[in-house]
């Protein structure tokens, strides 16, 4: 804790810092209508610590440098905490800097979950952790969180939850209602993935956060859509990857989508490890700015007959018990807590 920033309830969100102007994005929803969003977002950071980072990712003395920079970042961040700013509590978690209209001791596991899925975004992906500080606004109820959106992006249509990045820090507003959680860990998976990729093709991106915003032990076997893609590979096979790859907004991702989205990612992490890695040097591609293709071109040049692959993973995949994970706290994830000091 240090002197501190932060900003009371309704005071103005930190304004585009680039020469150009930044468009504002959401989870899904752009204000922007340029063809590369996320590309330009990432020009508008200039020298700041997300370009750095991208950089120290090349290089085995590059991850050690990241983790230096990320234990930096967390420093940064508790600092920032020091001042509650007319917030019920504040306080920084790892790369997250939480402000609330509740205390934080109420959602204590779910805010230490946050950091385990760091860990494993890190892990499963291997992504550098985020080097950037990531600004999470928690509020007691709807209406106080419509009133700030209402007050902050008052072009925003109503959306549960949000996941907004407008050349500062990346932003994640929900607030307490039965799918608080799911909210949480869906909004926090895509500021993670955004803090340190340039670009995440839409498809992916939401594949991803559906895939990550479950509880851990519910991510294989536990996921709620995982019936309905099994009947649907049952009846008519999932939509190819290319199909997805077609969606250039969240007005194009239904349900449907959303369910194929996070089949593909389902399968790729679980049952195909050529698969897994060919997305383990798709995003490393996208975050070195490497030429990275389509990744249905990629993948089909890697599993020529992946859509049968596919249909034979969900036909084959049988529920099983929950495995035990412990918390944060525990002793039993040590990596989880590498940033959580
Ligand atoms: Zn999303």
């Amino acid at each position: 804790m240090g002197t501190g920033t932060s900003r009371p309830p309704g005071s103005p969100l930190q304004a585009p810092t680039g020469s150009e102007p930044v468009p504002i994005l959401l989870d899904g929803l752009r204000t922007s209508t340029a063809a590369t969003p996320r590309v330009r977002e990432f020009k508008a950071h200039g020298l700041q610590p997300v370009g750095f980072m991208r950089c120290c990712g090349r290089s085995l003395a590059g991850w050690t440098i990241g983790l230096a920079w990320a234990l930096y970042v967390l420093g940064e961040a508790q600092a920032v905490c020091a001042d509650t700013g007319g917030w019920a509590e504040a306080r920084a978690l790892g790369p997250f800097v939480f402000r609330s209209e509740f205390p934080l001791g109420d959602v204590q596991p779910l805010l230490e979950e946050l950091g385990l899925l760091q860990a494993d975004l890190v892990e499963t992906l291997r992504i550098p952790p985020a080097a950037e500080r990531i600004e999470v606004y928690l509020f007691r109820e709807k209406g106080t969180y419509n009133q700030f959106l209402a007050r902050h992006f008052p072009k925003v249509g109503y959306r549960r939850a949000l996941y907004v990045k407008d050349g500062g820090p990346g932003l994640v507003l929900a607030y307490r209602n039965p799918e608080f959680g799911n909210d949480l860990r869906h909004e926090c998976t895509h500021a993670l993935l955004h803090a340190v990729l340039p670009v995440v093709p839409l498809w992916l991106d939401e594949g991803m956060a559906k895939y990550f915003e479950v509880p851990q032990a519910k991510r294989a076997y536990g996921h709620p859509y995982l019936g309905a893609v099994q009947w649907t590979v049952r009846l008519r096979g999932l939509p190819p990857i290319e199909d997805l790859e077609k969606k250039s907004g969240v007005s194009d991702m239904g349900n449907p989508e959303y369910r194929a989205a996070w089949a593909w990612v389902h399968f790729l992490l679980h049952g195909s490890p050529e698969g897994r890695g060919e997305l383990v040097r798709f995003f490393a591609d996208l975050r070195l700015g490497n030429p990275a293709g389509t990744f249905s071109t990629r993948l089909r040049e890697r599993i020529p007959a992946v859509d049968g692959y596919v249909s034979t993973h969900f036909r084959a995949w049988k529920p099983r018990p929950e495995p035990q994970v412990g918390r944060a706290g525990d002793g039993a994830r040590p990596a989880g807590l590498l940033l959580w000091q």
